[in-house]
């Protein structure tokens, strides 16, 4: 087969690599606007379950991640005025330009064509091959040239945020929210080497210019954070990659293929950065893609059947993570009015902003810490108790129901 993947993100690349490995007689290109070496971001957080999938579909480049990957190990929580807490919990961290670096490598090891400083420029001519990737990103030209047909909705997040690196070695991942004139402002922060941390900035649109960081140019505006969150960076300056400040933007599209193109990683969906996965997927839809296509090359089915198979599996995959991407930026665009709580119930609601366990359990983890009166817990499993009996007739009235 003729592969042409547009983009090389961690999508685009890894699907070369699988495409190559599956079969090595398949032409595999990969065309990237940007030259070699050079992306946007710093460090990507991922967990075990992604490197149990990558060890599964290319251990060599899976133990060149695990070497290169940097192990945290709890989350702390430092907000303004509260003691600072712990949350249990651990992690990975690796930049971006590391894993390209990673996975551009193995793909041009396995005889993939990588063409950097090649941008598709007009979405309407399409190279020939017998598939396009299109793993454009977020902004996908691809998918935005046949929008109709995609069914893309873009739905654009409330607060502001913007992606820092910083040369300050934060000891795990650590939240930090500080109060200012204008309101509650706040960082999510990791250290991705031995030398560097990712520092996110976010806050609402009303502290944003309250603060004057809509009028400050990158310089100014990374000297403005520095100073609001010095007591978190001891002496060291935060640097702007040329991002600059944006509204995250929650892209889903409806369909994910068009006769021989494909939409794989953020050109297909993006999930919100506070709950660090939008990599994992892109790499997961590569996996996923891959087996398609080796399905479809032995025969097994027809291009479109595969394609259709790999967009049903990977949206079931993906709906708990939307669900649970969406809850986590909800909350942050809610945070200032959790600020109030005392340290213990502040960071127990942050660690529960995903909405993934029920109110009963999460009530039940905070009393054992003291964070909640018992009387509150005694009253919300009583609630529960009354719940499920006033259920119950309805249940067996069902079962009796042939
Ligand atoms: C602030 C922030 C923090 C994040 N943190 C995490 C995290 O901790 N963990 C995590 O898993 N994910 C994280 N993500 C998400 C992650 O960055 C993306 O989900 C991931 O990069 C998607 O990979 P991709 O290959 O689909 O797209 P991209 O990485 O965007 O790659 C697309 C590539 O296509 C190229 N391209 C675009 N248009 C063209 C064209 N016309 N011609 C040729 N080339 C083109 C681009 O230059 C780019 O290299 C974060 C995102 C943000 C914004």
């Amino acid at each position: 087969m003729r592969i042409t993947c547009v983009g090389g993100g961690p999508a685009g690349l890894y699907f070369a690599v699988l495409a190559k490995l599956a079969d090595p007689a398949h032409e595999v290109t990969v065309l990237e606007r940007n030259p070699a070496g050079v992306t946007y971001g710093w460090g990507v957080v991922f967990w075990d379950d992604l490197l149990d999938d990558l060890f599964r579909y290319d251990p060599v480049s899976a133990a060149r991640i695990w070497d290169a990957a940097y192990k945290w190990d709890e989350y702390e929580v430092r907000a303004a005025g509260k003691p600072v807490t712990h949350l249990g919990g651990y992690g990975f961290s690796l930049g971006r330009h590391r894993l390209l670096d990673i996975l551009g490598k193995r793909a041009r090891e396995l005889g993939v064509d990588l063409r950097y400083e090649q941008e598709l420029t007009d979405p309407a001519q399409l190279p020939a091959a017998d598939l396009i990737v299109a793993c454009d990103g977020a902004g996908s030209r691809i998918r935005d040239h046949d929008a109709e047909h995609f069914g893309a909705e873009v739905e654009t997040g409330r607060n502001k945020y913007i992606w820092l690196g910083t040369s300050r070695v934060f000891r795990t991942f650590t939240f930090g929210f500080e109060e200012t004139e204008a309101g509650w402002i706040w960082f999510h922060a990791y250290p991705f080497t031995a030398g560097a941390s990712t520092f996110i900035v976010e806050c609402t649109p009303e502290t944003w210019t309250g603060l004057g960081l809509d009028r400050l140019d990158p310089a100014a505006g990374a000297a403005r954070l520095g100073k609001i969150f010095e007591r978190h960076l001891d002496g060291h300056p935060l640097d702007d990659a040329g991002r600059g400040w944006l509204n995250f933007r929650r892209v889903t599209a409806g369909r994910w293929d068009h006769g021989n193109v494909v939409l794989i990683g953020d050109a297909a969906h993006t999930t919100h950065f506070a709950i660090g996965s939008g990599t994992k997927l892109a790499m997961q839809d590569a996996m996923a893609l891959a087996d398609a296509v080796a399905s479809f090359a032995s025969g097994g089915e027809t291009l479109s059947a595969a394609l259709e198979r790999y967009e049903h599996r990977r949206k079931a995959a993906l709906a708990p993570l939307q669900r649970a991407a969406r809850a986590s930026s909800a909350w942050f665009e809610r945070m200032p009015e959790y600020a109030d709580l005392p340290a213990k119930r502040f960071s127990y609601a942050l660690s529960n902003r995903r909405g993934e366990y029920p109110a009963w359990r999460y009530l039940l983890h905070m009393s054992t810490q003291g964070a909640v009166p018992r009387t509150v817990l005694r009253w919300t499993l009583s609630a529960r108790r009354w719940n499920r009996a006033r259920r119950r007739p309805a249940r067996r009235l069902r079962a009796a129901v042939p």
